[in-house]
């Protein structure tokens, strides 16, 4: 590539470098100036749908060489992009929307990139989760990412559960088919009257941002149920810091009668299943308890 104008780019250090590359999660023009040159100079691009993208790289009159690498293949191809790097290619992953790595492949590849001593460098650009974040209108300052949620029921209601506490805003990604399923979880876990967004089809035609408590957003979503189609992200506004320390007063309250008769661990184990409170909570407050941890530890 011949426009590496990276300050890292001076470093003697051999080897090509990884650009992880985001390109639009659903309008077109928001691919940026640097990445559309980065894909036209590297000697390669790894992407997630090769069809996809390459439809993507013609509009913009791009033709560096296209190869696949997606969940089932990135261990694999994952080493031959490292002796590709050896040799100096300098290569661009993208996958078929937004920022690669982002509950999308990448991780691994870039993990191996770093354990080898390589360079990636970030070409960023889209990304769902922080899009939606931007017209929330709910707390940007303290978030907490989830992905996607379990697609068993009971796995994700327990995931839920462990979540109910959190005062950080809550995201998650959802696919159409389940998102009404996993209003009705959020509702029955968080309460009815929490408030939550639904960003859907951002930055397409029919972009939606619906904002009112999980019970009105849950029947929003009835009503439309025969048409819900497109791709959401869904917010939660974080819990109260009461109700936050009220859980952890609850097992505080619990472990201390727990404590009595079983030792820290034992205690421990039934606790987080009674109040699915962090593993690593409970632990603190237990040694606390028992007068093996000190109060600052316990973080309350
Ligand atoms: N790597 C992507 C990113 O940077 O956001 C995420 C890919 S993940 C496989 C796909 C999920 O992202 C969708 O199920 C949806 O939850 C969310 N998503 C992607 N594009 C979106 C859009 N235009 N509007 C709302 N949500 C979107």
């Amino acid at each position: 590539m011949r426009t590496d104008r990276d300050p890292s780019a001076a470093s003697t250090r051999p080897g090509g470098v990884l650009y992880v590359v985001a390109t639009p999660i659903g309008n077109a023009g928001d691919i940026s100036a640097r990445a559309l040159q980065t894909l036209r100079e590297v000697d390669g691009v790894l992407a997630e749908d090769t069809r996809h993208s390459r439809r993507l790289l013609a509009v913009h009159g791009i033709a560096t060489r296209l190869s696949p690498l997606h969940d089932h293949n990135e261990r694999r191809v994952a080493t031959q992009v490292l002796r590709r790097l050896e040799k100096g290619e300098h290569l661009a992953l993208i996958c078929d929307a937004g920022t690669p790595s982002i509950s999308d492949p990448g991780l691994h590849l870039v993990r191996r990139v770093h354990q080898a001593g390589g360079r990636v460098r970030a070409v960023p650009g889209p990304c769902a989760l922080v899009c939606a974040l931007s017209v929330s209108g709910l707390p940007t300052d303290r978030f907490v990412f989830e992905g996607f949620l379990p697609a068993r029921r009971a796995a994700r209601r327990r995931r839920l559960a462990s979540l109910r506490s959190e005062t950080r805003t809550l995201l998650f990604y959802e696919a159409p088919h389940r998102i009404e399923g996993t209003l009705e979880d959020l509702r029955d876990l968080f309460g009815g009257d929490r408030s939550a967004v639904l960003a859907k089809e951002l930055t397409k035609v029919h972009e939606t941002v619906q904002s009112a408590s999980l019970e009105e957003l849950r029947d929003w979503l009835r009503m439309r149920s025969e048409h819900v189609r497109g791709e959401f992200v869904i917010l939660v506004a974080g819990a109260a810091e009461e109700s936050a320390s009220s859980a952890a007063d609850d097992a505080r309250t619990l472990l201390v009668e727990l404590l009595q008769e079983l030792p820290v661990s034992r205690a421990v184990e039934i606790a987080g299943r009674v109040t699915r409170c962090e593993r690593n909570l409970l632990y603190r407050l237990a040694l606390e308890i028992s007068g093996k941890g000190s109060k600052e530890g316990a973080g309350l």
